[in-house]
């Protein structure tokens, strides 16, 4: 029977994030690691960003090394005991543990697909930068379905549309992975909960990254963060509170992604139904864009703004009050 001072199930970026805050912490507890995935972790962004431009598949690997660890790849764990301290996978192997990790991350979700198109890729599409690429932006279309159709595929839209195309990309976001969490007793809402140990309901087991609904005392609030620097983030501060550090995880994650030449990051709260405020160098191509609620600064957009994260930050954590126009040329485009 495997036995691990330390156990993780998952094998993604926090998982891989887990083992080098355990090491940083313990360099010898023997360290187990299973995933259901058969490969060992690998970054995920580059898979939508870089390989289609042409990187090679080697980039991606995250390396994933320590003395003492062992992985157990393609194997899904099915319950644990959090009393017994072990953990059955699908092929009736059982593992025993110390310290467990659940960096069971998300799935994608089902169809039916819709929801809100993000206000800003209408608008930059009024402004031509999808066109210009040759893409055609569809507001307030709902995909209903997608159908074979000898040998191509028809989308199919609630106002009666139906668009052949040669293949369908479904962004449609990801749901958390908390049934094994929950079959196995542990306390689930909108993720597996955890405090600000990143432990559990009960306080051996761990969660963290896509999967953890934790408490961001900057917002006042849980969240349940889908995002790389929270999976590098709060993964390495699972694994070094395994490791018994005891450290509260108080980090506001910031999160990125490139549109063609532009880019952007992004922290805090970008809710569409807040007050926003856009102080623009270059309408829609270059500027900050500000998210306001009684009077706070609830998130931060950085269009084509960079090297402001930290200052975007300390802006939320300020009492205020802020009226919109107190935040021109607050964070420099
Ligand atoms: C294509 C793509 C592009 C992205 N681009 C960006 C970006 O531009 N910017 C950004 O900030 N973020 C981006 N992200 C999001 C970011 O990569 C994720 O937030 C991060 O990968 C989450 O890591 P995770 O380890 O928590 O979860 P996951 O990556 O989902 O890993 C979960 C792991 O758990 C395993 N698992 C689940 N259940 C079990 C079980 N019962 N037993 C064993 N193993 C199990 C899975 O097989 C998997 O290995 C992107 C994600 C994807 C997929």
């Amino acid at each position: 029977m495997p036995d691990y001072k330390y156990l993780l199930i998952g094998g993604g970026m926090t998982a891989d994030a887990a083992v080098q805050g355990i090491r940083a912490v313990d360099p010898n507890g023997s360290i187990g690691l299973l995933s259901a995935e058969s490969h060992l972790p690998y970054n995920r962004p580059p898979l939508s960003k870089g390989l289609w431009k042409g990187d090679p598949v080697e980039s991606i690997w995250r390396k994933t090394e320590a003395a003492g660890l062992v992985f157990h790849l393609g194997r899904q764990a099915k319950q644990f005991s959090a009393k017994d301290k072990k953990v059955i996978d699908d092929c009736g192997t059982v593992y025993t543990f110390d310290k467990l990790l659940l960096s069971t991350g998300g799935r994608v979700r089902r169809l039916p697909f819709g929801g809100d198109n993000i206000i800003y890729y209408r608008t930059l599409d009024d402004y031509g930068i999808y066109r210009e690429k040759g893409v055609d932006v569809l507001p307030g279309e709902t995909a209903a379905g997608v159908e074979g159709r000898s040998g191509r595929l028809a989308v199919v839209t609630k106002g009666g549309r139906s668009i052949e195309v040669d293949g369908v990309v479904a962004g449609i976001g990801i749901q958390p992975n908390v049934e094994l969490a929950h079959v196995s007793g542990l306390k689930t809402g909108n993720g597996i909960v955890v405090n600000e140990f990143l432990q559990t309901s009960h306080p051996d087991i761990f969660a963290a990254g896509d999967a953890a609904e934790f408490y961001t005392p900057t917002l006042g609030k849980r969240l349940r963060v889908e995002h790389e620097d929270n999976a590098n983030t709060m993964g390495r501060a699972a694994g070094e509170n395994m490791a018994s550090k005891g450290v509260p995880y108080h980090h506001l994650p910031f999160f990125y992604s490139d549109l063609f030449d532009l880019g952007y990051e992004a922290v805090g709260e970008l809710d569409s139904r807040l007050e926003t405020f856009a102080d623009w160098k270059t309408p829609f191509r270059e500027g900050v864009v500000y998210y306001l609620e009684r009077s706070r600064v609830r998130g931060v957009l950085l269009w084509n703004t960079w090297g402001q994260v930290d200052n975007a930050r300390k802006l939320i954590a300020e009492p205020g009050p802020f009226r919109p126009s107190d935040l021109k040329g607050r964070l420099p485009a």
